[in-house]
């Protein structure tokens, strides 16, 4: 677990700033929902989070650290995207098991790992199945074990639900919500929907262009809207 702190974080690509100036705290342990229209500069706040993407400015904080300066590798952080890619020749077991070889963990202490998570997740008879038999949501469950194996201090989900029909996508929110209770860890989930940030977030950021409109929880933004752009997104009466 950790808290997550972005102190004026400010991203430019070219001239043109992407993200603004933000502050934020994302607590300890918390589901913290990252929401807003597309383009407004969520999966670039992730990736400078991950470490994947420099800011152009500011400082952010890890647990205790400010990693302006730690490779994405040192930052025990475990990112799930929207296009997660499986190794196709790689069974189910092998997926999840190539970062773990990556990071030497014995043999013993690996098989024991794949299987309390694949039990997690729902994977545990389909190990030695190769990703192109699985359906989306299996693959989904997947790229999350793969993630998770690491046992990570953050997980940060991109929009990782999108490529799903709607019927599991719905399985998959309770299921996330139950993998958060069960972990403890602190997520940090992107989402343009804001049904979907409504009904997952403890906590919501709502972000527009590439600035923080604001933090609440779901019933605090739906009944206290800063400004109209967030009554209007997230559906409040007027
Ligand atoms: P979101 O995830 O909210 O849809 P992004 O963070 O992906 O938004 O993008 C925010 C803005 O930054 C967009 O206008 C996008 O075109 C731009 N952008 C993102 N990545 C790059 C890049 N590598 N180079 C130039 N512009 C980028
Ligand atoms: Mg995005």
């Amino acid at each position: 677990m950790a808290k997550i702190v972005l102190k004026n974080v400010t991203k430019a690509f070219d001239e043109t700033q992407v993200v603004k100036d933000v502050n934020v705290t994302i607590k300890d342990g918390s589901f913290t929902v990252l929401v807003g229209p597309s383009g407004c500069g969520k999966s670039t706040t992730l990736r400078m989070i991950a470490g994947l993407e420099k800011q152009t400015s500011g400082d952010i904080w890890i647990g205790d650290r400010c990693v302006n300066e730690v490779p994405p590798g040192k930052r025990n952080i475990a990112m799930v995207f929207q296009n997660y890619a499986l190794y196709p020749t790689m069974t189910v077991k092998e997926n999840i098991e190539f970062g773990l070889i990556n990071k030497k963990v014995p043999k013993a202490e690996r098989k024991k790992l794949i299987n309390e998570i694949a039990e997690i997740v729902g994977l545990t008879e389909y190990l030695k199945k190769k990703p192109q038999h699985l359906s989306g949501g299996q693959r989904q469950r997947v790229a999350l074990a793969r993630a998770m194996v690491k046992k990570p201090q953050v997980f940060i989900l991109d929009e990782p639900l999108s490529n799903l029909d709607a019927k599991l996508r719905n399985q998959m929110r309770t299921e996330l919500i139950e993998l958060h209770k069960r972990l403890g860890t602190t997520f940090v989930y992107v989402t343009h929907d804001q049904v979907e940030a409504m009904s997952m977030g403890d906590e919501i950021i709502l972000l527009n262009k590439g600035e923080v409109q604001q933090i609440d929880s779901p019933m605090k933004m739906y009944r206290d809207p800063n400004n109209t752009f967030t009554a209007e997104f997230i559906g409040t009466p007027a």
